[in-house]
């Protein structure tokens, strides 16, 4: 385009003026205020920019469009999303869901004062963990407890405190990147504990371990293998082992579970996972594990152990660096308060990871009949989820989805993404699924309306060439 032309065009673009002191505009502001409208009007006008840059459209800015300029203006950036992904802890969508009774605890909480740091019996002040640890000592049988931000944060944590200067002894089997880019050798580093690496990738026996031990030797540790498993020659020696060597050598073992269940997930139908209780038995000297992994709580990182230990990290400096919040701490009381009273199945990732097939195929059922309601042609297919959060990589979880197959499959996926509340789904061999292990019974109605607005909104057909599966990457499965 020759620039006198393109000045002449977008001459004809409004004024930020202009539109807010229009009729509609005017109407806008008294209800939303002057300051997002303003914003509103210059985002609109930025698009008709655009659009006759492009080479379309005649650089007006319609009331339709001022209005859905604001409201994107007004709509926050971190939002709910319908996760119909079947992946139960997906890292970027949050991890887990909490419980009905630790989101009240948490509103409670954030809208007013809480004893959070206060002894309300001897009017002094009192201490974070005093409503955790008893209830983390009792689920785990360890001696002691200290929650803290995350993770992450626990095992760095606890290798400064324990190791600090000096060395720890880990398996090369174990030294994994755990996703988001958090590798454990880095973290080890982090935390100026200097790395010794036993034994090979497939294999390593606790004669490695106990060969690598020397004057210089501060702790071992034994890491969760999480999003990754190993098949076919390999060999690692058994945590109990390991705590047997550290006794006889003086040495503790910090056992990073990573995702950390505190109830056998066996008899939810999945493959046994070793619980923090396991691994406190098998004479681990610290557990750490995550607050909002298999556990189901808020973010938050959880070491229990020796009492002399957990003690050593919760008068390190760095622990006042991590401590846990108010919020999460409120949360984190009431999930645990769950598992103590034996209803952990009112925890939603435990939940849905507990959702059998007729149950999953009713509500994909339900889901299919409120689409085809809605004029979108869809079928039932059986599949298969994943739990997520670098929990259990190998476990599949038999499900029921909806099956789309649109004209254009990214066209659909991005539309998807860009409704209120945003869909995301998984997409598979030129066909978008719904899978319902993730979405609620109250949320197929939601669902179904934001899948109908999306389907009638992109064009059936793709221009030649479209259509190719691309896009909605689900990769939920590491942490
Ligand atoms: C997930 C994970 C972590 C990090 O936990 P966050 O709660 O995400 O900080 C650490 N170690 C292992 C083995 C993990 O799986």
């Amino acid at each position: 385009m020759e620039d006198p032309e393109k000045n002449s065009l977008l001459r004809r673009l409004p004024s930020v003026d202009a539109l807010t002191s229009s009729a509609a505009g005017r109407a806008l502001g008294a209800r939303h205020g002057r300051l997002p409208l303003a914003r509103a009007a210059r985002r609109a006008i930025a698009d008709a920019r655009r659009l006759l840059l492009a080479g379309e459209g005649d650089g007006s800015v319609s009331p339709d469009a001022l209005e859905a300029a604001l409201a994107a203006e007004l709509a926050p950036a971190q939002r709910r999303v319908l996760n119909a992904t079947g992946v139960v802890l997906h890292t970027n969508f949050g991890r887990a869901p909490l419980a009905a009774a630790a989101v009240e605890r948490l509103r409670e909480a954030a809208e007013g004062y809480t004893n959070l740091e206060y002894d309300l019996e001897s009017g002094e002040r009192g201490s974070r963990q005093a409503a955790l640890e008893p209830l983390l000592c009792e689920l785990t049988s360890a001696e002691a407890a200290l929650a803290v931000n995350n993770n992450a944060g626990a095992v760095l944590l606890a290798l400064t405190a324990l190791g600090q200067g000096r060395e720890a002894i880990v398996s090369r089997g174990e030294l994994v990147e755990i996703g988001g880019g958090f590798r454990v050798p880095d973290v080890m580093r982090q935390s100026g504990v200097q790395l010794v690496e036993v034994g090979t990738t497939n294999k390593t026996r606790l004669a490695d371990y106990e060969a690598a031990v020397t004057e210089r030797t501060a702790l071992l540790v034994k890491v969760h293998r999480s999003n990754f498993a190993m098949v076919g020659f390999c060999e690692e020696a058994a945590p109990a082992e390991v705590a047997e060597l550290g006794r006889r050598r003086g040495l503790p073992l910090l056992d990073d579970l990573g995702s950390g269940c505190l109830a056998d997930v066996a008899p939810l139908g999945l493959p046994r996972e070793r619980t923090a209780a396991d691994a406190v038995r098998d004479g681990a000297s610290l557990v750490t594990f995550s607050g909002d992994k298999l556990l189901g709580g808020p973010q938050a990182g959880i070491v229990v152990g020796r009492r002399e230990l957990v003690e050593r990290l919760r008068r390190h400096p760095l622990q006042r660096a991590l401590r846990i919040d108010k919020l999460s701490a409120a949360a984190l009381e009431a999930t645990l308060r769950l598992y103590r009273d034996g209803r952990e199945r009112e925890i939603p990732a435990i939940a849905m990871l507990a959702s059998r097939g007729p149950e999953l195929r009713r509500r994909a059922e339900r889901l299919r009949a409120a689409l085809a309601a809605r004029e979108v042609p869809c079928e039932l297919v059986e599949t298969s989820g994943q739990v997520g959060g670098g929990a259990l990589p190998l476990a599949e979880l038999p499900s029921w989805a909806v099956a789309l197959r649109p004209g254009q499959l990214e066209p659909l996926a991005a539309r998807l993404r860009k409704g209120g509340p945003p869909v995301i789904g998984r997409l598979a061999e030129e066909r978008l699924l719904l899978d319902v292990r993730t979405v609620g019974d109250g949320e197929v109605e939601l669902l179904s309306e934001r899948v109908a607005e999306a389907w009638h909104d992109v064009p059936a057909r793709a221009p030649a060439g479209g259509g190719r599966e691309a896009g909605v990457q689900v990769d939920g499965g590491h942490a």
